[in-house]
């Protein structure tokens, strides 16, 4: 569905009311997008950006280290007009919106989503697992930015996820990164509990030898803002920067 033909998207703009504070979590309709959380302002989400970022709901992964459980199973949280209404209060406020999750290529109606938002002159960004190569085609000419996980080396993926054949997708969508203009990072959330400060390195290194240019590391953290459980050692941080034009440790 485009965006124009959304029954969900107003009309015209000025149909709705605007909101000037951010909308508060509601019981929703059925009907809604999943969007099931809200940061109003974000400088992290998108490094170099502010960002609004909107979390939705469904993910058919069960990551050992998910941060966000809540956000596995989909449901809505928040109503699309309102969001819509307030986001044209943040214009020439905010630079971009932030779609991440959960998995954000769950929600059927991203496409939609995305393109009302670029109508109100954001930049787009997408925070993927990497689950739904499919669908990450159909949105790729709507997004300046993709903040791709790649959590491990394909042998280690399944025990991982918690789903069998794991990999493969997350694989194509980096290709098609790859392939594409788009802007885009890999990330990896680091946990030696599974994945060793080595295998890290040979995961690092055969992206950056794929032609991965922008890499992630995520210390794994109980809980956000916690202090992670293990620190990568100095000579694994000088070679990350060596191999990537931009490396980013948080
Ligand atoms: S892909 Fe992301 S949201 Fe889904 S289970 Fe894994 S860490 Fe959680």
């Amino acid at each position: 569905m485009s965006a124009a033909s959304s029954t969900n998207r107003p009309a015209r703009a000025d149909a709705i009311p605007i909101r000037l504070v951010a909308p508060a979590p509601a019981v929703v309709g059925a009907g809604e997008p999943a969007v099931a959380g809200l940061v109003p302002f974000s400088s992290v989400d998108w490094p170099g950006r502010l960002s609004a970022v909107l979390f939705i709901g469904g993910c058919p992964w069960r990551c050992r280290y998910c941060h966000n459980p809540h956000l596995q199973t989909r449901h809505a949280a928040y109503r699309w007009a309102e969001l819509y209404g307030w986001l044209e209060s943040r214009r020439g406020l905010l630079d971009a919106v932030v779609f991440s999750g959960g998995e954000p290529l769950s929600e059927s109606r991203l496409p939609e989503l995305m393109a009302a938002v670029k109508s109100l002159g954001f930049q787009v960004g997408l925070h993927s697992a990497g689950i739904y190569p499919g669908r990450l085609a159909t949105v790729l000419p709507l997004l300046d930015w993709v903040g791709l996980d790649i959590k491990a080396r394909a042998d280690g993926y399944d025990a991982l996820t918690g789903r069998s054949r794991s990999y493969w997708p997350a694989a194509v969508s980096l290709e098609m990164l790859l392939a594409s203009d788009c802007a885009f990072e890999c990330r990896t959330t680091w946990d030696p509990e599974w994945l060793s400060e080595t295998e890290l390195l040979e995961l690092a290194r055969e992206l950056a030898e794929r032609g991965v240019r922008h890499y992630a590391v995520q210390a794994r953290r109980s809980s956000p803002g916690a202090v992670p459980a293990a620190c990568l050692s100095d000579d694994t941080l000088d070679l990350l920067r060596e191999w990537f034009d931009g490396f980013d440790y948080r």
